[in-house]
């Protein structure tokens, strides 16, 4: 077997590469090196298999580390192999393609080809403190839904779909053009490889009707903005009867807060002391986001100095573990001083053995 290649040179990025580089390269290579674009290229199906390993390994953040430590050995025996064949790889990838492809087809469950329902999108703003502990939502999505009269059939009650005359049920024409076979979908069923000869009135034969369904949105804890939800099966219905829906992605936009700011699951928030409180120390009363809590202000603190509330953050989407709140503290520097004041403030100046002034005095002499 010949030498196996560097999974990162494979997909053509940077050892430090996000994720998300992962991803693009990966995509890239997968559509350019697809089966069904390249149908009986031995070339293409080998680059194909090799992106999809390498991208199996990489994208999975346990494996990836095996790997930059002991490279393809340390995987050997670790409960991975590479992909054997298509079928693997489509099972294994099966959401990414749906993602690549979209609206391509896929399989019912008796193996057919059919294609899938249409994948919706919905943005969602949500409120900084939804976003903080999870909320439920109802939102309602226009879409095209599976016809209840004819329960997608498309015929009207007591009749049945006929197989099609022109294609004979295969759904297709297939023509030789000189050495190729080209493949055609059948015009007259659509590719259905059925033609109805009762349509349902609701539908016309459509087998789907335009409607508005409540979908209840079950918000996680720790969603920000950008976080994209996948709510299986609730996307269009298939054109086919026994194909599957498309999925609903909510994309998730999180409203500012007013006091509070988030740094992925910490919340930073500042407030301001006065000179005095800073120098001599003081308590605070700080708003976390459930309640309140005391600040203990340490003799000179300052200006820019931070403190932690443990735990006072949000939830990670990932471990669920709260983050901190990060409290930055502002020393105020008073504009408006009476009499008195003032002349207690040059009173403490005289006293003040360490003013900049003198050190500026003393660096200019020693100059
Ligand atoms: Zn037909
Ligand atoms: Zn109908």
């Amino acid at each position: 077997m010949a030498e196996k290649r560097d999974y990162y040179e494979i997909l053509g990025v940077d050892r430090n590469s996000s994720q998300q580089e992962l991803k693009s390269a990966y995509r890239k290579l997968a559509v350019k090196y697809h089966p069904d674009k390249n149908p009986d290229d031995r070339e293409a199906e080998d680059k194909f298999k090799e992106a999809s390993e390498a991208y199996e390994v990489l994208s999975d953040d346990r494996k990836r580390q095996i790997y930059d430590q002991f490279g393809h050995q340390g995987l050997e025996g670790n409960g991975h192999s590479g992909p054997s064949g298509f079928d693997d790889v489509f099972s294994s990838f099966g959401d990414i393609f749906e993602e690549f492809f979209g609206f391509g087809s896929t399989r019912d469950r008796r193996g057919n080809r059919v294609q899938r329902g249409a994948d919706l999108r919905y943005d969602m703003t949500i409120e900084f403190m939804e976003a903080a502990f999870g909320t439920e939502k109802t939102v309602e999505i226009p879409k095209l839904d599976s016809c209840s009269d004819c329960g997608g059939t498309g015929c009207r009650e007591g009749t049945s779909p006929e197989t099609c005359g022109q294609c004979h049920g295969s759904g297709q024409f297939v023509q030789n053009q000189g050495f190729f076979k080209v493949k055609t979908t059948c015009p007259y069923c659509k590719g259905k490889g059925k033609s109805i000869p009762n349509p349902c009135r609701t539908c016309r034969g459509a087998g789907r009707v335009e409607v508005s369904r409540n979908v209840q949105v079950k918000i996680p804890a720790g969603v920000d903005t950008g976080s994209k939800l996948r709510l299986s099966g609730e996307g269009e219905a298939s054109p086919s009867e026994t194909g599957p829906a498309g999925d609903l992605y909510v994309m998730i936009k999180v409203k500012p807060h007013k006091f509070f700011k988030r740094e992925n699951s910490d919340v930073v928030c500042a407030v301001e002391v006065s000179f005095v409180q800073a120098a001599l120390g003081d308590e605070i009363t700080i708003a976390t986001l459930t309640d309140e809590k005391t600040l203990k202000i340490p003799k000179g603190t300052q200006y820019g100095d931070t403190f932690r509330f443990k735990g006072e953050g949000i939830a990670s989407l990932r471990s669920g573990r709260r983050g901190d709140q990060v409290i930055n503290v502002l020393v105020k520097t008073p504009t408006k001083l009476s009499q008195k004041q003032e002349s207690l403030l040059k009173e403490f100046d005289r006293l003040d053995s360490n003013k900049i002034s003198n050190k500026l005095k003393n660096l200019f002499k020693s100059i």
